[in-house]
């Protein structure tokens, strides 16, 4: 079951000004920023303004709108960054959910990273 929306999270504050960030980008829907402890030479994080815990809590609740300003944010990000495929030499966009996911702010955000390689998707634990 989702967990209840936190509004302490980090993430909600920074949306709320309550603290800093270093902003990319932003939109109606959405906005960008690095994050503070960078895995690659280029890593945004991108985050709606609406209230969602987790990639799939936002799939299923947020609005057309909320959904499509998201999703264009990203894109722009990417190109923004010189990562997109139509300068750039690629990135990953990848979020995590809940305890498996190991994702560790809960509010759903997607993570743009590139400027190298990205190596394998994950280390396989047999
Ligand atoms: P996840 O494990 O997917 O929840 O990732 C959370 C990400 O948020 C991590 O990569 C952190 O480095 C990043 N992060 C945590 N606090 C901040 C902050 N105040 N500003 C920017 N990024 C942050």
């Amino acid at each position: 079951m989702t967990p209840a929306y936190d509004d302490q999270n980090i993430f909600a504050r920074i949306l709320r000004g309550e603290i800093p960030c270093d902003k990319v980008a932003e939109n109606d829907h959405a906005l960008a920023f690095r994050d503070i402890n960078p895995a690659a030479p280029v890593h945004v994080l991108v985050i709606p303004k609406g209230a969602y815990v987790s990639f799939d809590d936002f799939c299923a609740r947020a609005s057309e709108a909320e959904l499509a300003g998201f999703l264009r944010l990203s894109g722009q990000v990417a190109e923004a960054e010189g990562v997109a495929l139509k300068r750039g030499a690629g990135f990953r966009a990848i979020t995590n959910a809940g305890e498996h996911g190991v994702q560790e702010v809960p509010h759903f955000h997607l993570h743009i990273l590139g400027g190298r390689g990205m190596g394998p998707m994950l280390t396989r634990r047999d």
